[in-house]
């Protein structure tokens, strides 16, 4: 399609923030905006979602406005967008009295193109920035994690409720809602919540190519944080935990043995948190042990790993936790290693919240969804996928499944053998003393209650205790049991079983449950575009540049550039300003800001021997 209307954007894009073209949607998503069309955004996380307000708040005459729920994600922002010369700011709680009254200052001046603010600010009457808005004019209003708005969602923000009136207050102004995380339900609140129903619909898709998912069952090869950490030293990474007493433990163990870790949850004061926010955005390769609390608010591109030491709540809360990883593009993992005590402990929680039924019942149900997202036998990608309505029949040959596919065998004996366990002993007891009925071990709980006489004692010699706890995940897995957390996680049959036990279903279960043969550790994929050793020293020199310019601007160093651009540096090894234009994510501001001093570190490294020449084609981006 030839059309005018999209240059200016263009040559913004490529002006300002370096990139040679659009990605996905976002062309489409700008048009709209400028055409002065309201907007829902569904994008993956790291899928470009800032450029879509950004470029039209900078074209379209007036202030853009983004309302955004956190302020460690606004400053970044802010500070990322002034790299690029870009005139923005944000007003928020933190900022002293001074501060405030120059960015007022600067709005009334109509120097802004951008101004960020928390929902609350802008809403609350006695600030008076709502009036001062009403006056001006408003390029867009963007809502930036937009899901915040939905009361059955994980980041409800009651604040956020309060926007719909922007639509009565700037009835002239497009609207723009954003987020990563978005079933049908929750799009549904989002466009009834902030009276959004003439917007345009942009759905991306939920793949994120880059992202290996593995997960690994606790207790058994491969579940262990540590020899997982200890292929990634020097990246950085987010380890996840359930309880605050595991991510001290966990952050304490990891610092001990050498890594940049620390620990972050709730119980900390809000400015331990914040150093250790910061800490982990502005620096290079440092781990950050969390409770759930942790990541929202997180804006760092260059996140190798996200680690779940305990499952997480829901499909859809896994894949939130596990998008902060990659956003550069660049190769990253997601790693769980997961038990049934987990379940036990979730479903717990579940019950014991003082959350209506309607909203237990709903939580349930997505922790089973993942507990059999878990367990499955098939490309975990394609079934994440699934979840989020997205068909994908190929395997990705990026995850542990499609790398090292686990065999499957006729488990239909082992299954029948515990869900009678679970029957005869009264569908009272856990799986832990299941598997002791059935592995004839004389316990105290076994003589207690007199379960040498079942039936189903000692039958169950022929697998390990490892192995039962595997079919005991996979009979929960697949519905035929579920966890009773009233009774202490005892393992109760649902209506599913009984076909199974009468003998008229077959179930196949996976191999790990017949014979535990060591399994291949898959290695971990060399970054798409290494640095070869003789490139090394221009490397670390650039890196060591950019450490010094952001420390000095007080900024992170992906902020100066990403790792990629560095990695074209080295690759290209331009010897112009004009052919470090040509350069992926260098734009005019930087260009003139930087420009000079990294010409100079690449000119004091010759080109070893081997590098190709610079063909012109070969400048673009791959
Ligand atoms: P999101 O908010 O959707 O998670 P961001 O807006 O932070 O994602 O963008 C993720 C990364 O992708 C950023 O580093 C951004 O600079 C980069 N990016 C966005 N759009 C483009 C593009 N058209 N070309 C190249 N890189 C882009
Ligand atoms: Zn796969």
């Amino acid at each position: 399609m030839i059309d005018g209307e999209l240059a200016p954007a263009r040559e913004l894009l490529r002006s300002v923030f370096g990139y040679s073209s659009f990605r996905g949607a976002q062309e489409e998503i700008i048009r709209a905006l400028l055409q002065g069309g309201d907007a829902l955004v569904l994008m993956p996380t790291g899928g470009g979602k800032s450029l879509c307000y950004q470029v039209p708040s900078m074209l379209r005459p007036g202030v853009g406005l983004v309302v955004s729920p956190l302020i460690a994600l606004m400053e970044d922002q802010v500070a990322a967008l002034r790299e690029h010369g870009v005139a923005a700011a944000f007003l928020n709680s933190s900022l002293s009295h001074e501060e405030q009254r120059q960015v007022l200052g600067s709005l009334r001046r109509q120097e802004l193109d951008l101004l960020y603010l928390a929902p609350e600010r802008l809403l609350r009457e006695e600030t008076g920035t709502l009036a001062l808005l009403k006056e001006m004019e408003i390029a867009l209003i963007a809502i930036d994690e937009a899901h915040c708005v939905s009361q059955w969602g994980h980041d409800f923000r009651p604040e956020y409720l309060g926007l719909d009136r922007l639509k009565d207050d700037f009835p002239d102004t497009p609207r723009v809602a954003l987020t990563a995380t978005a079933d049908e339900a929750t799009r549904k609140e989002i466009v009834a919540r902030l009276k959004l129903d003439g917007a345009k619909r942009f759905i991306s898709g939920f793949d994120r190519p880059n992202i290996r998912y593995t997960v690994r069952m606790k207790g058994g090869p491969g579940a262990d944080l540590m020899a997982f950490l200890g292929q990634r030293e020097g990246q950085a990474g987010i380890v996840y935990c359930l309880s605050r007493r595991k991510v001290e433990a966990t952050a304490q163990k990891l610092a001990q043995a050498g890594f940049d870790a620390h620990p972050y949850h709730a119980g900390l004061s809000a400015a331990e948190r914040r150093r250790c926010q910061t800490r982990f955005q502005r620096g290079d390769g440092v781990i950050v042990v969390a409770t759930i609390a942790f990541g929202m608010g997180i804006d760092k591109p260059d996140v190798r790993f996200v680690a779940h030491c305990d499952l997480p709540k829901s499909v859809e809360a896994y894949y939130q936790e596990t998008g902060r990883a990659g956003r550069d593009g660049e190769p990253a993992e997601a790693w769980m290693s997961y038990g049934l005590q987990d379940v036990v402990r979730l479903r717990r929680m579940v019950d014991e919240s003082d959350a209506d039924e309607e909203h237990k019942r709903i939580q349930r149900a997505r922790l089973n969804a993942l507990v059999a997202w878990c367990e499955i036998t098939r490309c975990r990608r394609a079934a994440l996928l699934a979840y989020f309505g997205e068909d994908r029949e190929d395997a990705c040959g990026n995850c542990d499944i499609c790398l090292d596919p686990p065999e499957t065998f006729d488990g239909t004996v082992a299954a029948q053998k515990f869900l009678s366990c679970a029957v005869r002993t009264g569908q009272r007891f856990g799986a832990a003393h299941l598997i002791d009925v059935l592995r004839g071990k004389d316990t105290d709980k076994v003589r207690r209650h007199g379960h040498r006489n079942l039936s189903t004692w000692d039958i169950g010699g022929d697998l390990s205790a490892r192995q039962w706890q595997a079919v005991a995940r996979q009979v929960v897995a697949l519905g035929f049991a579920r966890v009773d957390a009233e009774r202490h996680g005892a393992l109760a049959l649902t209506p599913e079983a009984r076909p199974l036990l009468r003998g008229e279903q077959a179930v196949q279960l996976r191999e790990e449950v017949r014979a535990a043969k060591p399994r291949r550790e898959p290695k971990p994929r060399p970054a798409l575009r290494e640095i070869s050793a003789g490139d090394e020293p221009l490397w670390e020199a650039l890196r060591q540049r950019r450490a010094a310019l952001a420390d000095a601007a007080k900024v992170p160093p992906y902020v100066i550039f990403h790792d990629s651009t560095l990695r074209e540096f080295v690759r290209l090894r331009p010897a112009s300003a004009a052919a470090m234009l040509e350069v992926h994510g260098v734009g005019q501001a930087k260009l003139e800001r930087y420009g000079a001093e990294f010409l100079a570190v690449i000119a004091a490294f010759p080109a070893p021997g081997n590098s190709p020449p610079i063909a012109p084609s070969r400048l673009l981006p791959s």
